[in-house]
Order: structure tokens, then C-alpha cells, then sequence
């Protein structure tokens, strides 16, 4: 293919959507770095909970702005994706437990919480040809950003994906519990007052909810070719 620019691309979208499987498998057939600005926000809710300083329903605030300072948190990248460290422990897995989903949201909401992913994912995506998810990735954390696509898809079809996933994992729930947290994310990332969910004006709209992986893909390298004037196809490798 011919060369793809030095861009950043933003994917915001509702939780659930597969922000993060479309954008590691997009990073890998076209070359870009994959980051997860959530995983950063479950991070500071894991090394929160960890603490003690959230705990049976109760953030408490103070406690963690006193552990927040000092918390080493960064990507590296592992086996051709990218995995979240505290320290030198991966936490790839524990951030994507139940408990950690049950508080990532309103500690997401705390703006000195925001404030201190923002710098990092700044640092991180400095030399750019990076492609990241979240969900103000392209409004308010690289509203510069080259490309920015925004995922939905119906919420039934979301809760059923998402619950077969903790299920395959081992995880109690009930696909009632999924859809609620879900639900309950949407909205309050929609509704919190710093940086909420929305869709940029300039960003390309994405429903995957009768899409294949393989038809998001191939989506995905029509727009690339379409706005950068890519001109051949990479030929998907799967
Ligand atoms: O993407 P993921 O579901 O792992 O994100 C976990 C949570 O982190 C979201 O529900 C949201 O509350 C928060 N988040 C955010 N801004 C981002 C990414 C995630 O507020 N850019």
C-alpha cells in the first residue's frame, strides 16, 4: 500500500461497541500503535480499589488524589498489541473484571482523574501514526485528530456481546446485570459535566450492530483510501 501519513486516529464511541477489537485489528493490518485511553481510567480504579480507597460503594475522593501522583501507569507493547503496566506488573486482565467496571465511571468523572490520563496519553501518542479509543478521544483529547470515527450499535445487541465475553471468562453475571452497567456507563459518560461522550461533527459514524468484524474493517481501509488516497489494498491478513 502506499504509505499511510504520520495521523492520529480517534474511535469514541458507547461502551461496549468494540471500540477496542476494531481499533487493535485496524492498528495491526495498517501499522499504527493501538492505545486504550480506558484501560488508563480502569488502571487508576483498579489502584483505587487496591488502596482501599474505594471501597463498598464509596470513592473517597481525597484518598485517591493521594495515591494518584505517584502511579506509574504506561503501554508496552506485547506479543503485537499493546498491554497496560502499573510498575512492572501487566494489569491487562484485572482492569477488564467486574469490579473495576462498577467504578470506572464515576472515578473517569473526577476531573483532576481526567486531567492526569490526558497528559498521558499526550505523551504517549506523541510521534503520532496512532490509533486510540475512548470516549473524548476526538472532542476534547486530540480534537486535531486526523480521522475520527464514532462506534454505536443497538444497546441488546451490545449487553449479549459483551456478556458471552465475561462469560467465556469465567464471570458471574446476568446478561440483565450487562446491559444494566452498560447502560448506567452510557450514561453517565454522556452526562458527566468534564468531557462528555459526544460525537465530534467531523467524525464518521460506525454502527456495527448488524457488522461483522470483517465488514468494520473493510470499512475502515475504504475511508483510509477514501481521505488519504491510499491506492492499493493492503490485503487483509485474516
Ligand atoms: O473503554 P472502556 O469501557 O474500557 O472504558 C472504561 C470507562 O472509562 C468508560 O466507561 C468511561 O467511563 C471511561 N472513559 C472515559 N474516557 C475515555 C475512555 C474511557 O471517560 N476516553
Amino acid at each position: 500500500m502506499s504509505s499511510i501519513p504520520n495521523i492520529i486516529i480517534a474511535v469514541d464511541g458507547f461502551s461496549s461497541t468494540g471500540k477496542s477489537t476494531f481499533a487493535k485489528l485496524v492498528a495491526k493490518e495498517f501499522g499504527f500503535l493501538y492505545l486504550d485511553s480506558g484501560a488508563m481510567y480502569r488502571g487508576v480504579t483498579l489502584a483505587g480499589l487496591e488502596a482501599g480507597v474505594i471501597a463498598n460503594g464509596v470513592i473517597d475522593e481525597e484518598g485517591l488524589k493521594g495515591i494518584i501522583g505517584p502511579l506509574d501507569l504506561h503501554f508496552r507493547r506485547d506479543d503485537g498489541t499493546t498491554k497496560l503496566y502499573w510498575g512492572e506488573r501487566c494489569i491487562e486482565a484485572e482492569i477488564r473484571g467486574w469490579e473495576v467496571s462498577q467504578y470506572v465511571s464515576p472515578v473517569s468523572a473526577f476531573p483532576w482523574v481526567r486531567n492526569f490520563v490526558d497528559n498521558l496519553l499526550h505523551a504517549f501518542a506523541r510521534d503520532g501514526w496512532v490509533i486510540m479509543d475512548g470516549r473524548d478521544i476526538g472532542t476534547t483529547v486530540f480534537p486535531q485528530a486526523e480521522l475520527k470515527i464514532f462506534m454505536t450499535a443497538d444497546a441488546t445487541v451490545r449487553a449479549q456481546r459483551r456478556y458471552d465475553e465475561l462469560v467465556a471468562k469465567g464471570e458471574q453475571t446476568t446478561l440483565e446485570a450487562v446491559l444494566e452497567n452498560l447502560q448506567d456507563r452510557d450514561y453517565r459518560d454522556s452526562h458527566r459535566p468534564t468531557s462528555p461522550l459526544r460525537q465530534a461533527p467531523d467524525a464518521y459514524v460506525l454502527d456495527n450492530t448488524h457488522m461483522t468484524l470483517h465488514e468494520e474493517v473493510v470499512w475502515m481501509l475504504g475511508l483510509l483510501q477514501g481521505k488519504f488516497g491510499l491506492l492499493e489494498s493492503p490485503g487483509l491478513s485474516w
